[in-house]
């Protein structure tokens, strides 16, 4: 790995300045991707053998690629934010790259050295930096790593070959409504995961096995889905792609406890350590829907929020099913759920001192 060098091939063709410009004004998730990609290929009894930086193009695959039949995949989510002086930097890349390797651990996938990890982000944006949009309106340049196994085989068993690679996207606010609390749905028919199953692991499937649910909850106004426990139904886990916060009118904070079936989120992480800065109790336990419900109609729940890079901290205004609806739609933003965003997103956009070191620079 210490002698895997990038070999960088530019696209002849980048978007022209101007149509760059135009979606950096006012960019959709996932909606444009950057000129680039990097493609790292590893292959069993050889490790990790080649880095490139390439345009960014279709991925040629043969239909026999495991990936397309046994799900072998995980995937990462990150941001690069400019700052004000027009340099580049990440928020805890590191804490990004170990998850991979926990992901790719679960999931018979080789694992990414965590320093290949962080070099990848800065090769991609050493090319595509002018992708990453002015620090105005939360918006930033989405960056997805991901792994999947592309050896052509159709056995079952973990791939001989496994690809890594690193796309962009910039993006606005996740949830256009600003601070406005969202909706959730509560999926009392489907789990995202089990007992020692992939939960833990940030991989396609959980998000495969989240979407009918989600559909559940649009038809019913809901923006998200909240799990429950696969065993019991009882206790809260966490959303899609988003871990849960409950504030207390006493002023201590709960969050459900990393159990081995609830992702473990870096916001969620880096939201604990704002909170306990602030000398507040917080508490990581188990955390029942009975709780949460009694809580919330007895006014000693008085905020919910929800966390993760995408959307930063979002609000929760209130809970469906198709048994009940707990807490109102038109609530306001808590006041502590507004200042951990304020102070958060003032940390990743360099106007609050960054005391963790969380931030590592990818260009000046
Ligand atoms: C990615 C993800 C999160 C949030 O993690 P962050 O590191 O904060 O972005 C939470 N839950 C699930 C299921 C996820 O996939």
């Amino acid at each position: 790995m210490a002698d895997l060098e990038f070999k960088i091939t530019r696209n002849s063709n980048p978007l022209p300045a101007a149509e760059r410009q135009q979606i950096l004004d006012a960019p959709v998730f996932g909606a444009n991707l950057t000129d680039h990609q990097v493609v790292c290929v590893w292959e069993k009894d050889k490790g990790w053998v080649s880095a490139e930086v390439l345009p960014y193009g279709p991925i040629m695959m043969d239909p026999s690629a495991a990936v397309l039949h046994y799900g072998q995949e995980i995937f990462e989510g990150i941001k690069a934010y400019r700052h004000q002086d027009g340099s580049i930097w990440t928020f805890r890349p590191e804490a990004n790259a170990k998850r991979l390797q926990l992901s790719a651990h679960r999931m018979a996938l080789p694992e990414v050295p965590v320093e290949l990890f962080v070099e990848s982000l800065k090769q991609l944006i050493a090319v595509d930096g002018a992708w990453v949009p002015e620090p105005v309106n939360e918006k930033t340049l989405y960056i997805r790593p991901f792994e999947i196994a592309a050896e052509n085989f159709l056995g079952v068993r973990a791939a001989h070959r496994a690809e890594y690679r690193v796309i962009a996207s910039p993006v606005g606010p996740y949830f256009t409504g600003g601070l406005k609390p969202v909706s959730i749905w509560i999926a009392l028919d489907s789990s995202r995961a089990g007992k020692h199953g992939t939960g833990e692991a940030k991989t396609g499937g959980n998000y495969a096995a989240s979407l009918l649910a989600q559909n559940e909850g649009y038809e019913n106004g809901c923006s998200q889905v909240m799990f429950l426990d696969a065993e019991s139904s009882t206790y809260i886990e966490e959303l899609g792609g988003m871990n849960l916060f409950f504030v207390y009118k006493d002023g201590h904070v709960a969050t459900p406890s990393l159990d081995g079936t609830i992702l473990r989120g870096i916001t969620r992480d880096s939201v604990c350590t704002l909170i306990r800065d602030r000398g507040i109790n917080l508490e990581e336990r188990k955390i029942t829907l009975d709780e949460v419900r009694a809580g919330i109609n007895s006014g000693e729940i008085v905020e919910v929020f929800a966390c993760g890079t995408a959307a930063v901290i979002t609000p929760i205004g209130q809970f469906k099913s198709r048994e009940e609806t707990i807490g109102a739609a038109d609530s306001d933003a808590g006041e502590l759920t507004a200042s951990l965003r304020a102070e958060l997103t003032g940390i990743q956009y360099g106007t609050v001192a960054d005391r963790h070191n969380w931030l590592v620079k990818l260009a000046d």
